[in-house]
């Protein structure tokens, strides 16, 4: 197996590994094929590999040890930027999603005290326009913003860019929808979305800023690679999980669990110190906004369900109604999976390709359903009187008309009387999750709303996924999760009427088991849970109902994010190859299509008629010895090509090799030029207009390669294969026959270079894996 990192000594032997026969049209070429992955139609690969050619070679050699301080200097400082970019972004959602959502329940409350049918229409004609303004700026402004955006930053953190996800449209569409359709009191959360607007800060910031929008800065335009552009997209992942819930290490294992597919401990520590960063502006701005000067937005304002007051021990028989709450966990879960999947495809299919007038339609329809249930059901429910306050947990009841209520008064007449519907379901999500964790008090909801509230919400969230608004599962699964495991709850307490159980526990192990179920992550999961519920002594049982319904989960398909991703056409690379491949070799991956190479000089117009003949964006670049062999010199990508063509400086008179007089191969551009904007498709072929003399020149290729490709030798099994381009990250390998000699061997032992390296290209060449 051949790695860059072992370049120059065995560089000629990866050549003489590849002789071509002297032939002009291919016929014969014994480069087999370069190795397929699955074609994701509008996605393209990232090149997350190091492009070793002449302009990067020489731009190594003139960096010394300052540069990499300068540059180790400046990813902390970015992973800072990211920190408070994401945390400001977060309190600014919070604070917009509470003060809509406040203004809405205040305004429809006192709305209800003169008529009914009057504050009825009310709500759902806020909701509606919230809703219709979201769906507006996802279908005109901002389509990548839908949905939670989670499924393609996977793909992008494993080497597939969706085309537009990171760019500043997104991030603003994704920040402005998300406030309409969470304020809008649909069946989603803001959670997801705030992972995509963290991935969208760090990308922004890694490549300056918006040029299209003259938002940049070229003293911010300093990591311009696909490798540099993925370590700052996980911060900003990581990033937004910690400010969504306010679990700065939950972010982090978020992010090393769920989304990415390399890991380094250097990254380790950045994303660790941007999760830190944003837990101190979220502290910070709920700290300033206790005063009342965020409006709305007070304690209650962030996600945050202190059950601390909780169950504080479990006894041995609770272990089987725990166990069976992770069962139905991974059963819901997995349905929830299996039904979402089925809708999305519908809606992909049918209902989308109509255009954006359906797409609007449709999130409207749901949102005004959506309002008839929630306003609707809690009036066929009977008030209860208030229970007792606790002095150590005082509970006034009902609150003050408005968000903050625990118990939410809706329309009982009486002033200590609450509707227990309308405490989960006619409440911000926040405040319905916090009564439903709630553990003080027993009772104080009815088996009958639960159900009821189960049933309908699940059927909500999941009819609401895939609509065009940016969408989170996060909440909605804490609240059908919560539900159920209250619900079993409930049977517990009247079963072990002698033992100490809090209903408000077996709620928390129903949100843990359900997202468990859905999302089939464990570690980050369960600290996430502990993190904001801030109670450590349920984290036995939190791991076990997780791994129970994780496994459950994992019987039925694939994890939520993993079927999206499929669905949505992004070819991920799971971390294991299939069983199949071990019994197919390289060489079976490459089809049978005929090898489109270069020959290292070549005329313009041969070039461009290529590039327009094909979609292919990596060519094996030939050449002669002297002797008459042909020698594979390496790789020239497409958008380098693209970037020469454009810019025509290497364009040449004569069909020699530019440095034949014996001189040095000419060095007339920098590395950064090669690179192309993060999230776009950068220019195409279609783009270039050359002159009738223009074509006649010629090009030498030979500066321009990346002269250390991967090979691999055409019998190699595809697992190998497979297992290469997952943990490098490769965009492309070559297949070639079998070596006809070896030039050297290396060991273990010859990697331990000390003290001899230079630290610069130990660093740059570091981030690649
Ligand atoms: P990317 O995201 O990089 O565009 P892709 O799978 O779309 O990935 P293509 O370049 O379109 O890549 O390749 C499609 C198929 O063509 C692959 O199966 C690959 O094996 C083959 N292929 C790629 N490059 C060449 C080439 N230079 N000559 C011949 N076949 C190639
Ligand atoms: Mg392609």
């Amino acid at each position: 197996m051949l790695s860059n990192h072992f370049q120059n000594g065995i560089e000629t032997a990866k050549l003489a590994w590849s002789r071509l026969p002297n032939t002009e049209d291919g016929e014969g070429d014994e480069v087999v094929g370069v190795s397929r992955k699955n074609d994701g139609g509008r996605v393209e690969s990232l090149d997350y590999e190091v492009v070793e050619n002449h302009a990067y070679r020489e731009e190594q050699a003139q960096r010394g040890k300052l540069y990499v301080g300068y540059y180790v200097g400046v990813k902390w400082f970015f992973a800072l930027l990211i920190g408070v970019g994401t945390g400001l972004a977060a309190v600014f959602i919070n604070i917009s999603v509470e003060n809509f959502a406040g203004w809405k329940f205040s305004l429809t409350f006192s709305v209800i005290q003169k008529s009914y049918v009057a504050g009825f229409l009310l709500y759902i004609l806020i909701n509606l326009v919230l809703v219709f303004s979201s769906a507006f700026i996802i279908t005109n402004f901002a389509p990548a913003a839908a949905g939670s955006g989670i499924p393609e930053i996977k793909g992008y953190l494993n080497g597939v860019d969706t085309h537009g996800i990171l760019l500043f449209r997104t991030l603003i569409g994704k920040i402005f929808g998300s406030i309409g359709s969470v304020g809008g009191g649909l069946a989603l959360g803001k959670e997801g979305p705030l992972v995509h607007t963290g991935a969208c800060i760090a990308s922004l910031l890694g490549q300056g800023g918006s040029t299209k929008y003259h938002l940049s800065s070229r003293w911010l335009q300093f990591f311009n690679s696909d490798r540099d552009r993925r370590d700052l997209v996980t911060c900003g992942c990581a990033a937004g999980v910690a400010a969504a819930f306010r679990a700065p290490v939950g972010g982090v294992l978020f992010a090393l669990e769920e989304v990415t597919s390399w890991w380094r401990s250097q990254l380790m520590w950045r994303v660790f110190f941007t999760s830190a960063i944003v837990a101190v502006v979220v502290r910070t701005a709920m700290g300033w906004c206790k005063s009342g000067k965020c409006g709305h937005f007070g304690s209650g304002g962030f996600i945050i369900w202190d059950i601390s007051g909780g169950q504080e021990d479990y006894s041995f028989e609770e272990l089987l109604p725990m166990a069976f709450i992770g069962v139905i966990g991974g059963l819901l879960g997995a349905l929830f999976n299996q039904l979402t999947r089925y809708i999305t495809y519908w809606r992909r299919n049918y209902l989308h390709k109509k255009g954006n007038r359906f797409k609007i339609i449709e999130v409207c329809l749901i949102s005004v359903i959506t309002s008839v249930i929630s306003f609707g059901l809690p009036l066929f429910r009977k008030c209860s009187p208030c229970p007792e306050a606790d002095p150590s947990f005082p509970i006034e009841c009902p609150r003050p008309p408005g968000m903050y209520g625990n118990y939410v008064n809706f329309y009982c007449g009486k002033d200590k009387e609450y509707n227990d519907l309308a405490t989960i379901f006619f409440n911000t999500q926040d405040d319905a999750i916090r009564n439903l964790f709630s553990a003080k008090t027993i009772h104080e909801y009815s088996a009958q709303s639960l159900l009821t509230f189960l049933v309908m919400f699940y059927t909500l969230a999941v009819v609401t996924f895939g609509t065009a608004v940016p969408a989170g599962q996060f909440v909605p699964g804490i609240m059908i999760g919560s539900t159920y495991g209250r619900l079993v709850g409930m049977f517990v307490v009247s079963f072990y009427k002698k033992l100490n159980i809090e209903e408000g526990t077996y709620a928390l192990l129903g949100a843990a088991s359900f997202l468990g179920g859905s999302m089939r992550m464990t570690v980050s999961l369960c600290v996430i849970m502990v993190e904001i519920t801030n109670n450590l002594k349920l984290l036995p049982l939190i791991m076990l109902v997780l791994l129970i319904s994780k496994a459950v989960g994992d019987a039925f398909n694939e994890g939520l994010y993993e079927e999206q991703a499929r669905l949505r056409g992004i070819p991920l690379l799971e971390s294991r190859p299939k069983y199949e491949m071990r019994k197919m070799q390289a060489k079976e991956a490459c089809g049978n299509q005929k090898v489109v190479y270069f020959p290292r000089v070549i005329k313009v117009a041969d070039v461009v008629s290529s590039l327009k003949s094909n979609n292919h964006n990596g060519f094996p670049v030939i050449d002669h010895t002297r002797s008459g062999e042909t020698l594979v010199i390496g790789l020239v990508l497409r958008s380098h090509l693209l970037v020469l063509l454009q810019s025509k400086v290497d364009f040449q008179h004569s069909p020699l090799p530019c440095d034949t007089g014996g001189g040095s191969l000419p060095i007339r551009h920098n590395f950064s030029e090669f690179v192309k904007p993060a999230s776009s498709k950068g220019i195409s072929i279609h783009d270039i207009h050359l002159g009738p003399d223009d074509l006649e020149m010629y090009i030498d290729l030979a500066p321009f390669v990346n002269r250390s490709p991967y090979i691999v030798p055409e019998d190699m099994s595809l697992t190998k294969v497979y297992n290469l381009f997952r943990q490098l990250g490769l965009r492309h390998i070559f297949v070639v026959p079998r070596a006809s000699r070896v030039i050297g061997m290396i060991t273990r032992k010859d990697l331990l270079i000390e003290e001899t390296e230079d630290p610069a290209t130990v660093e740059l060449q570091s981030t690649s894996v």
